[in-house]
């Protein structure tokens, strides 16, 4: 099956940029998804072509009409009825890998990039669409942020990472930071590679790897750590303890 991002954008040539390298570009070439982007101008419906005006209310910057906004997602749905409607948004739910993982076993995505302030709010009253967030930072535009969700479902699609496994154990799979790697050289500068890991022994290289993320992710995101599941037993305080005496 074919996984079709179709993308609203008053850039087009924004795409598929970066998808355009690599495995994801790989990818789109065996057909394993598709890449529609639809140029909002196209459903102004003045001769100037339209598509945003002033704030209603006052202030700085100009709106995405709203009008403009409902013609351009209703041809997109009638083209893809079966995709969820996403509009990238820093007033959105902010992304997770659970919902990536979603999105990338459906049919695909209508990703709509807003510019300027921002989406006239009536079209989130009017049309079903899941408001998205990348984090608490603002862009210029919602193309880098509809990329970087297409990156994420992309990877995730049968068959475009080599190993599977190499997407089970990644950041965030199972609510914790990946522990962290190390290749060749065994010595640089000289900082050596965990005993561990050259020990042979998978037992105890998982064993490590459990703990050594469970720590990091302590460390340095106590939010994820507090909502899994063995928040209760270990507090961020004692992980910098272990981290500080694994150091000696
Ligand atoms: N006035 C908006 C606000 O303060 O919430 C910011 C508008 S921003 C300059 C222009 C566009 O960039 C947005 O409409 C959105 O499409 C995109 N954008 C900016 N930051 C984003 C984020 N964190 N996540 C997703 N999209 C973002």
């Amino acid at each position: 099956m074919t996984f079709k991002a179709t993308v609203l954008t008053l850039y087009p040539e924004m795409f598929p940029g970066p998808l355009g390298v690599s495995l994801a570009a790989r990818a789109r070439e065996e057909g394993k998804w598709s890449l529609d982007c639809m140029q909002i101008r196209d459903f102004a419906a003045d001769k100037h072509r339209t598509v945003d005006d002033t704030p209603a209310g006052g202030g700085a910057g100009m709106v995405l009409r709203v009008d403009v906004l409902a013609a351009c997602i209703d041809h997109a749905t009638e083209l893809h009825p079966d995709c969820p409607i996403l509009a990238m948004t820093p007033r959105g739910k902010p992304l997770t890998q659970a919902r990536v993982r979603e999105l990338a076993a459906g049919p695909g995505v209508i990703i709509l990039c807003g510019r300027f302030e921002g989406f006239d709010e009536r079209i989130f009253q009017s049309r079903p669409i899941e408001e998205v967030s990348i984090g608490d930072i603002v862009l210029s535009g919602g193309e880098p942020a509809a990329l970087m969700l297409l990156d994420a479902c992309i990877r995730l699609l049968p068959g475009v990472m080599g190993a599977p496994s190499s997407g089970a154990e990644e950041s965030f799979e199972n609510g914790l930071l990946e522990y962290p790697h190390y290749t060749r050289p065994s010595e640089w500068g000289g900082r050596t590679i965990p005993e561990v890991l050259r020990s042979g022994d998978h037992a105890k290289i998982a064993a490590w790897r459990k703990s050594q993320s469970e720590i990091d992710t302590r460390l340095r995101r106590p939010d994820l750590w507090e909502r899994h599941d063995g928040a209760r037993v270990q507090s961020a305080s004692g992980a910098r303890h272990e981290k500080k005496d694994q150091g000696k």
